[in-house]
């Protein structure tokens, strides 16, 4: 059988992993590295609520779990880089656990008790995080960063990076330090961000589309409401990553957009450095970036003649 000669694009086409076992798979297509890497799979694994280790005293076992985990992932794509994003577990998700009992029952888990904001408040999750994030550090996978869920103040950016500093890991220099860009104030306010000091923004396009259009992404009844190609959510997308490309910090996504080719199309346009997909979406998604650069050289070209 004939091989196809691989793609070569500029912009970076990189998986999602949520599951750690899926790493060698998402590796095999060739991504560019992992522009995901989700935390909540391994909690569920573990069968503990991470607040029932903290609060029983076993935060070392906590961190082990984390280590085991994300080794799975950062051993199979070294060097590669892996953006791990901290803990962004929706209340009524955690409940079934050890120790899920005693989730609050929140009318509107979406709009609740997840992502930095719980984290900041039950900061032992996010410590024992970064410790885990500080050990493979020192084994000399120094392919790892770190993804900040859910931001909506650049308070609350510089209350995560103290606490990274307080664990042993410098922000910047031993771990690329980034955050997602999944509320709209987040995306109105990115330059604020951008000032508090990062190094990459990811798109999480997911959660932007259910805050930007008020529409609960888990609620059937108004799933005909959801689109991500809002004008109003592709606005705050293309504000997004204009003011990254301003200040030169490196812009992904890892929202479902970024695996459908007419949209990839218009990211790679406004000058998206990576795209991060699920597995089985990577070879296509490739090929729609290639097209896409391939297409704005080629107007570039037509132009000057
Ligand atoms: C997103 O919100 O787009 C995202 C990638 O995060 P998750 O789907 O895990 O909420
Ligand atoms: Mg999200």
């Amino acid at each position: 059988v004939a091989q196809e000669a691989p793609i070569i694009t500029v912009t970076q086409v990189k998986a999602n992993v949520s599951m750690p076992e899926a790493a060698p798979r998402a590796f095999a297509t060739g991504a560019d590295g992992v522009g995901l890497l989700r935390t909540e799979h391994m909690m569920l694994a573990a069968g503990v609520h991470p607040v029932k280790f903290l609060e029983e005293d076993r935060e070392d076992e906590l961190v082990n779990i984390l280590v085991e985990n994300i080794l799975k992932v950062v051993d199979v794509f070294y060097p590669k880089p892996v953006w791990y994003r901290t803990l962004d577990s929706p209340t009524d998700e955690f409940k079934t656990l050890d120790g899920g009992e005693n989730e609050p029952d929140e009318p509107n888990p979406m709009l609740g008790w997840r992502g930095i904001r719980r984290e900041l408040d039950q900061d032992g999750i996010l410590r024992a995080e970064f410790k885990a994030i500080k050990k493979l550090h020192d084994q000399g996978y120094t392919n790892i960063g770190v993804m900040i869920p859910l931001a909506q103040h650049p308070d609350e950016l510089r209350k995560a990076k103290k606490i990274c500093e307080e664990v042993g890991l410098t922000p910047h220099k031993d771990i690329e330090f980034g955050m997602m860009v999944e509320i709209p104030a987040a995306a109105i306010l990115i330059q604020d961000f951008i000032d508090v000091g990062l190094d990459f923004v990811s798109l999480g396009t997911n959660d932007l589309t259910q805050y930007t259009l008020a529409v609960d992404r888990n609620n059937e009844f108004v799933a005909k409401n959801y689109s991500e190609e809002h004008p109003a959510v592709m606005a705050l997308v293309e504000r997004t990553i204009r003011t990254c490309v301003e200040n030169g910090v490196t812009c992904s996504i890892c929202g479902q957009a970024g695996s459908v080719p007419h949209i990839v199309e218009k990211l790679v346009g406004m000058g998206i450095t990576s795209v991060s997909a699920n597995s089985d979406a990577i070879l296509e998604v490739r090929k729609t970036v290639a097209r896409a650069e391939q297409k704005l050289i080629l107007d570039a070209a037509r132009k000057q003649q």
